[in-house]
């Protein structure tokens, strides 16, 4: 069965990304563009996944060095999409982001600002006083600092994962839509691998990448590689603003647990900065919002702005973050020539398309050297990375 272009061999592949989420296709992209021959398998349609779910907020306020800075350069992409994406629109908005901390982050907080600012990434300390001149709407209980960073906002999950994907096959990459992967085989030595499609298909593939979400456990183990990876369910309210002036901007109330953004529809979306309890089975999970979670995410948001005391409950989603024991993702080679990005915990849409060319460069054996902090044996051997604040380790 032909899979390919004219031209290039339709059993095989230099590399073969299983998973087309915004990893998978923000790989697909960067190899694609180094020239590599890749091909990029997805179950379902490109973004179906948890992608395709994601509140999709664009930030690069980290306190991980290197994620600061890949979250840099995908903001950088972003904004110049179409360029980059032959004309493609990932619905790129700029807001500015501000993040709500209580009196314990007042010296973390401070750094990261810094740190941040000093690599591109602006971003302004404010104390209770300055909040309050800035930004009256926002009630300053409990707080004890907050920061503003200027470039954050959000961007279109399934347009941007769709940009990438099809830029990448404008470049030459093959793209395989509704078919699994059902079987890994490790080829040893100088042999291929061998990629087992669930219409009977098999490719030869030099290496392989696994950016398969919450199933890259299970495709792992068919390598013989267990990873310590757990999934959550995690779910987002909309809201109509109930005839309030919108809040314009990306805002994270650390001290309540929860973030929002306003939806380029109109009105906003918000959603738990916290863990969420683990579940088993990613083919099985309640994928309506509660009632119970909606009330709770609306009394936080009137807590801390009080004005926006009639917003509407207009619905809502819950999906899957894969979520390692660090919060921080999972990437590395977890046998001979096969890779893993994952885990990404809930913070990875946005690190993806700055991310692809670090991944790519570590599948093509010239890895960044900052990115074996995220090895997968990074736990095995007692060393997790730090993420975020306190219960927020999702801010990374
Ligand atoms: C509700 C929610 C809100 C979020 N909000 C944000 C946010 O505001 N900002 C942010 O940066 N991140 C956010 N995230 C996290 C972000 O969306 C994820 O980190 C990111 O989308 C993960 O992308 P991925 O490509 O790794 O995985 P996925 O999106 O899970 O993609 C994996 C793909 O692999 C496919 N697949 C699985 N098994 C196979 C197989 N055997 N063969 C072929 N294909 C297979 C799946 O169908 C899927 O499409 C949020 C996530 C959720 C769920």
């Amino acid at each position: 069965m032909a899979v390919g272009l004219a031209g290039r061999d339709p059993s095989g592949a230099e590399v073969v990304v299983i998973g087309g989420g915004v990893h998978g296709a923000a790989a697909a992209f960067h190899l694609a563009e180094r020239g590599v021959d890749v091909l990029l398998v997805e179950r379902d349609e490109l973004a179906g996944g948890p992608t395709g779910r994601s509140s999709a907020i664009c930030r690069a306020y980290y306190t991980n060095p290197f994620l600061a800075r890949v979250a840099r350069e995908s903001l950088d992409l972003l904004g110049s999409f179409s360029e980059r994406m032959g004309g493609r629109d990932a619905g790129h908005v700029i807001t500015g982001g501000l993040f709500l901390h209580g009196p314990e982050d007042v010296s973390a907080v401070t750094e990261a600002a810094r740190a941040l600012t000093a690599i591109g990434t602006t971003t302004d300390v404010l104390d209770v006083a300055a909040l309050s001149d800035a930004f009256p709407r926002f009630s300053p209980d409990g707080l004890g600092i907050a920061a503003h960073e200027h470039g954050a906002g959000y961007a279109d999950p399934v347009a941007t994962t769709v940009g990438l994907a099809h830029r990448a096959r404008e470049l030459g990459a093959r793209l395989r839509q509704y078919t699994a992967v059902t079987r890994l085989e490790e080829g040893r030595g100088e042999r291929p691998h061998r990629v087992t499609l669930s219409d009977g298909v098999v490719i030869e593939a030099q290496r392989i990448l696994l950016a398969a979400g919450p199933w890259t456990g299970a495709l792992a183990r068919h390598v013989g590689a267990e990873l310590p990876l757990t999934i959550e369910r995690h779910f987002v309210a909309t809201f109509a603003w109930g005839g309030a002036t919108a809040v314009p901007h990306v805002f994270a109330d650390v001290t309540q647990g929860y973030y929002a953004k306003p939806e380029a529809s109109g009105g906003f979306l918000c959603g738990p900065l916290t863990p969420e309890p683990e579940i088993d089975d990613p083919e099985a999970f309640e994928q309506r919002i509660l009632d119970a979670e909606v009330e709770h995410l609306a009394a936080g948001i009137v807590r801390r702005v009080p004005d926006l005391e009639r917003i509407a409950p207009r619905g809502g989603w819950a999906s899957l973050y894969d979520v390692s024991p660090d919060w921080q993702p999972v990437i590395g080679e977890i046998a001979p020539r096969v890779f893993v990005d994952a885990g990404t915990s809930g913070h990875g849409f946005k690190l993806a398309p700055g991310l692809g060319r670090e991944v790519a460069a570590l599948v093509m054996g010239s890895p960044d050297p900052g990115l074996s902090d995220f090895a997968p044996g990074r736990f095995a051997a007692d060393a997790p990375l730090t993420a975020g604040y306190g219960q927020s380790r999702i801010l990374g």
